[in-house]
């Protein structure tokens, strides 16, 4: 018997997660969030800083034990940024030596995929959306391998970029799903798809091009100004009574054709994954997973291809501690440990890539 206490600090969430012989006692966290502009990683930092002592209470109250309970600390090691990681190795750090406990260090890619298990997926191939990071990843020959990924940015990354410059704050991703809902307009965008690979940037330049069409451009050049469900007007260089000629785009459309374009691109890229490694599994990951209309599509696919689909909950798709502890106790059980003797052999990997993870669990 195990209890391992998971702590999760890749980017926005800092969060505590305690897990008992692959059951999930406790999942509390934090995520930055704010009105206006994006995530700024020192200020991110800052926030897990202030906020960790209370969720590890919170975690051990709700998890119903104390704090000599604890059999091990894991925590995400990377990918991720490196004044949040730093945080949360501290805290580990910290811990371990207070409660003489060892360390796992864990990947935080596989720890969503692991997690999976929960939903008795068995061997999925895994769609992974969420902020920084879009892979589809599954277990082949003793690695995790990345089939397909995203070529410059996330596709969370993407939506919040997108929403911070429609002015409409972070994160981004359920404002646009909730403006999504009031339109069935779909209006023609690029769809970047190279093989199993996705890329989103050129995608981000027209929809910012379509809202700077609209709208009067700030001194900042967003558009703190539109308000979801507006019709932006028309932009100061139109200042004549003639038409510009260009549509007026609502943001409502535009998050509607965003979200029926890139899940798209993502649905094609997973079920590609199937259809090469032969599983029949998919497993959803990420915040952006708790998206109902990629989950709906997904789900449309999988049915279409007599695959089986398997999305966790909310709280263990989106960064969470839970999954860090689910995929430490494995580890652990298997002897990947660090002594509160050996802490100056771990260190964060803010690039670590899910192929490069050694796996010694399986
Ligand atoms: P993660 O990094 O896995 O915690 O995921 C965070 C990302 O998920 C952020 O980019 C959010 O905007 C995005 N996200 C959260 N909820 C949703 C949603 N309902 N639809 C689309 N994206 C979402
Ligand atoms: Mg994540």
């Amino acid at each position: 018997m195990s209890i391992i206490l998971g702590i999760e600090s890749t980017a926005h969430t800092f969060g505590i997660g305690i897990v008992k012989n692959g059951k999930i006692l406790s999942n509390i966290k934090s995520s930055f969030t704010t009105e206006k502009g994006g995530l700024i990683p020192l200020e991110v930092a800052k926030h897990h800083r202030e906020n960790k002592e209370r969720i590890y209470f919170e975690s051990l109250e709700k998890a119903g034990i104390s704090e000599d309970k604890i059999d091990a600390i894991a925590f995400s090691q990377g990918p991720g940024l490196a004044p949040c990681l730093l945080e949360g190795m501290k805290f580990a750090k910290e811990l371990s030596l207070k409660l003489k406990k060892p360390i796992v260090p864990v990947n935080h890619c596989v720890a969503h995929l692991e997690v999976g298990q929960l939903t008795n997926a068995r061997d999925p191939v895994m769609l992974y959306a969420s902020g920084a990071n879009t892979q589809v990843i599954a277990y082949a020959s003793g690695k995790y391998r990345v089939f397909g990924e995203t070529l410059d940015i996330g596709v969370g990354n993407f939506i919040d970029a997108f929403a911070r410059y429609a002015g409409i704050g972070f994160p981004g991703g359920p404002k646009i799903e909730r403006l999504a809902l009031e339109s069935k307009n779909l209006i023609e965008l690029p769809y970047t798809i190279k093989g199993m690979d996705c890329a989103f940037s050129g995608i981000l330049t027209n929809l910012k091009q379509k809202l700077e069409n609209n709208s009067p451009r700030d001194t900042q050049g967003g558009h703190e100004n539109l308000q979801a469900g507006d019709t932006a007007v028309p932009s100061p260089r139109d200042d004549s009574d003639e038409p510009s000629g260009e549509p007026n785009y609502k943001l409502s459309d535009l998050a509607y054709s965003l979200q029926e374009t890139v899940f798209a691109m993502l649905v094609e890229t997973a079920e590609r994954a199937l259809a090469h490694t032969g599983k029949n599994e998919l497993l959803l990951g990420g915040g952006v997973a708790c998206n109902s209309r990629l989950q709906e599509m997904c789900k449309i696919m999988c049915e279409e291809r007599g695959a089986k689909f398997f999305v966790p909950e909310n709280s263990l798709l989106a960064d969470n501690g839970a999954m860090i502890g689910f995929l430490g106790e494995i580890m652990f059980k298997k002897g990947i440990k660090f002594s509160s003797e050996e802490l100056n052999k771990i260190d964060i990997l803010p690039r670590e890539r899910t192929d490069d993870v050694e796996v010694k669990w399986k």
